[in-house]
């Protein structure tokens, strides 16, 4: 069998043609979305990854202001920062790029930035808010991950669904989105026993570990619908995901690559929740004034 390809890339390009349409009305209505990225240090990957977020935003007619700050940056400074721009009202949205350097507090940092502001989804108020089924904002990568799901009329009800990996970023809020979408859902880590034999259960096998090809075809059940969101960078340069994709895609009915699969709509939904956080910051203003 050979896998239909869930592509990420095409899906992303239309979805940023609906924000920037929606961008345009929201200008018209005095409303400019605009979105505050914090860089610490000089990461190679984060300095990738926050260009990428710049060039989303310029596409879709978002204002980005970009605040690179040097390696050596106090929390308190950082902080000083974000509680700034929590009060400016260019910034819809704030991201601060994670990994931070090791000497500062990304749950201190986090929970700094205005909730209304949290771009990522981050905060514990909006984690708490996920939890409780009355979400504020989706966190970008799971959320991409489920429309790419619902695009490709892959129904998540009742069907099995397993999450490798537990992060807050992407594994956790990840299992919660297919709960609330009527998956069973089962998450495993690394001290899961029997992983592939988890793996083989589920319909819909979603792999967030950063293990390079950690999972392969024998670990897939025939037909499955797999996720790929890891991307690892192998010595010689080449980019693998966490699924050993020639022989997955062998087996599976539909599957991302490492490259325009989750990436593209990782970055999308960042977009998404800017210009909801422009919306909220208006209608608070709004109220305020009145
Ligand atoms: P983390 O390192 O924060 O979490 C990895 C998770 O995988 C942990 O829960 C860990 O378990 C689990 N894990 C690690 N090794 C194994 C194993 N051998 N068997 C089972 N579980 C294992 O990673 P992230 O969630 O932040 O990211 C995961 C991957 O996704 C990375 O490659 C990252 O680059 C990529 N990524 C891609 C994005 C995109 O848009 N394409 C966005 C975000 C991430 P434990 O908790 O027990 O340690």
């Amino acid at each position: 069998m050979s896998a239909k390809i869930l592509n990420g890339s095409e899906l992303a390009k239309s979805i940023k043609e609906n924000i920037k349409k929606e961008v345009e009305e929201l200008k018209k209505q005095g409303i400019f979305p605009g979105l505050a990225v914090i860089i610490v240090g000089n990461d190679p990957a984060s300095r990738l990854y926050v260009d990428f977020k710049k060039k989303d935003c310029a596409e879709v007619g978002i204002e980005s202001f970009e605040f690179a700050l040097d390696e050596k940056t106090t929390e308190e400074e950082l902080i000083k920062l974000i509680q700034q721009l929590n009060i400016d009202s260019k910034i819809s949205a704030i991201l601060v790029q994670l990994p931070l350097p090791a000497h500062l507090n990304e749950e201190r940092v986090i929970n700094a930035i205005n909730p209304d502001k949290d771009a990522d989804c981050f905060h514990p108020f909006n984690v708490g808010r996920l939890m409780t089924g009355n979400p504020l904002f989706l966190p970008c990568t799971p959320a991409g991950i489920i429309e790419l799901l619902e695009a490709n009329e892959i129904e998540i009800a009742g069907k099995e669904c397993v999450v490798v990996g537990r992060s807050n970023i992407v594994g956790k809020p990840l299992a919660i989105l297919l709960l609330s979408k009527n998956g069973t859902v089962t998450v495993c880590h690394s001290k899961t026993k029997n992983l592939d034999e988890v793996c083989r259960r589920a319909d819909i096998l979603v792999v967030a570990a950063g293990k390079p090809e950690l999972i392969k075809g024998n670990a897939i059940k025939p037909g499955a619908v797999v996720i790929d969101v890891g991307v690892n960078r192998l010595e010689g340069k080449k980019l693998v995901g966490d699924v050993e994709f020639s022989t997955a895609s062998e087996v599976a009915s539909a599957i991302t690559r490492v490259t325009g699969g989750v990436g593209p709509m990782t970055r999308a939904m960042l977009l998404k929740n800017t210009v909801k956080a422009a919306e909220i910051l208006d209608i608070k203003n709004k109220k305020a004034y009145n």
